[in-house]
């Protein structure tokens, strides 16, 4: 989104102004030439015989943002049975699909299995499952390499305290029972978390993954996770994928040839790939002075965009209705019945009542994170393609929220209660 001539305007010349007339507030809005470029961008950054660029589906998960990368060549990563099933419902082949995921039964793998998916296994316990249940069927194993990165504790995946992957210390007792059972390794995974500052963290945990791999002589493929960081802030750093590309890329090759096979390369970004592409609007219902405070309160919560209060992370607040307007300093907040805060002390352009707020980065985590909290239905999703708008996910209603739940007639309770005292 630009500023062209005092207004703000999305590629193709689309007015967010008009999306909102048009769709209501709040909304979500993705552009999909954004993905495309992320997606290039990524691809070209690494020269090695096989690559697989996967998409982590969880970043975003609506199917038209899913069938986009999977038009541009992607495969998918996909965390859970039903992601893996929408991902085949979407039309990628079951061996573009790779099922990471964590802390589930064997009974979810069986499926995984019986569906063609490729599998990451991440604890010992159910590899030992799987190998006796499944005789022969290749599988990935995820490793932690304990490698500590990663933006804030709650996404940083690859410390000593964390749930995932097969801890890089008990690769002896892994490699005992990947013999003794015979359970054909066709992959080693690690993702050590979201936001890796860092090229050269990255570098570090490759070679451990790569040392690791010279134990196993039936891999086909070699899976880097993700953790690429994107820009939040207007000066904001992002990982250079570009140097990244061409320093691993060569370690690779290196390493390929070592091994005496061209193994895949693999990636699964999800918020590099969807996070820029993504713009969240809503309308500001009230502007607020406090003694101490100016409060903007817009008409959506944490329950649509959970981030700022779950993660901490910081989200680029401008006002788009009045882009000339004398900047102030506003505490940005939802309707949510809870400290609900968006941003403190931002320096947004006068804000009235009934402007429209836009917040950047919202591709990633933003709807796929959104909730039904204080019985508000979710919002809308419009993708931008070719200089036209597309719904691609219709608002909730109040019959959304309601739909599941079971109406108990109470005086039929009551009579049943009171038959059950007489008897
Ligand atoms: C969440 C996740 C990703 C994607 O992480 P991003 O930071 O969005 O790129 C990749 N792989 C696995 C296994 C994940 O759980």
């Amino acid at each position: 989104m630009k500023l062209q001539n005092d207004r703000y305007l999305f590629s193709g010349g689309i007015d967010p102004l008009q999306l909102v007339e048009k769709y209501g507030t709040p909304l979500y809005v993705y552009n999909a030439e954004t993905i495309q470029a992320q997606y290039k961008r990524m691809v070209s950054a690494f020269s090695v015989p096989r690559l697989h660029i996967n998409y982590a589906c969880k970043a975003n998960s609506n199917i038209n943002i899913m069938k986009l990368l999977k038009n541009l060549g992607a495969g998918l990563d996909a965390v859970s049975i039903q992601e893996v099933q929408t991902g085949l419902k979407v039309g990628f082949a079951p061996q573009h699909i790779t099922f990471t995921p964590n802390s589930v039964a064997l009974d979810e793998l069986e499926e995984a299995h019986k569906l063609g998916v490729r599998i990451n296994i991440d604890n010992i316990s159910i590899l030992e499952q799987f190998g006796h249940a499944f005789p022969g069927v290749p599988v990935g194993i995820r490793i932690n390499p304990h490698i500590m990165a990663g933006g804030n504790t709650k996404i940083s995946t690859g410390h000593i305290d964390s749930k995932f992957g097969i801890s890089i210390h008990q690769m002896p007792h892994v490699l005992k029972i990947v013999e003794a059972i015979g359970i054909p390794i066709d992959g080693l995974h690690m993702h050590t978390g979201s936001d890796i500052l860092d090229a050269e963290v990255f570098l570090q945990a490759a070679e451990i993954l790569l040392n690791t791999a010279t134990h196993f002589d039936q891999l086909d493929y070699i899976d880097f996770g993700s953790g690429f960081k994107v820009p939040y802030k207007p000066d904001d750093f992002e990982t250079d994928i570009e140097d990244f590309g061409e320093k691993l890329s060569a370690r690779f090759r290196e390493f390929c040839r070592e091994y005496g096979k061209d193994l895949a390369l693999v990636f699964e970004p999800g918020k590099f790939l969807v996070s820029q592409s993504g713009y969240f609007l809503a309308r500001v219902n009230v502007v607020k002075p406090t003694p101490s405070t100016l409060f903007a309160g817009l008409d959506t919560g944490l329950n649509h965009l959970i981030r700022p209060m779950f993660y901490n992370s910081y989200h680029h607040i401008e006002n788009i209705s009045n882009p000339g307007g004398k900047p102030r300093i506003y505490t940005v907040v939802g309707y949510v019945c809870e400290t609900d805060t968006f941003g403190s002390n931002r320096k947004i352009a006068e804000i009235h009542e009934g402007d429209i707020l836009c917040f950047h980065n919202a591709g990633a985590y933003g709807f796929a994170m959104a909730s039904n909290y204080n019985s508000r239905p979710r919002p809308a999703e419009v993708l931008l393609m070719d200089g036209k708008d597309y719904l691609i996910r219709r608002r909730e209603t109040l019959d959304d929220i309601l739909r599941n739940q079971v109406e108990l007639d109470f005086d039929e309770a009551k009579e049943h209660q009171q038959n059950v005292l007489n008897a």
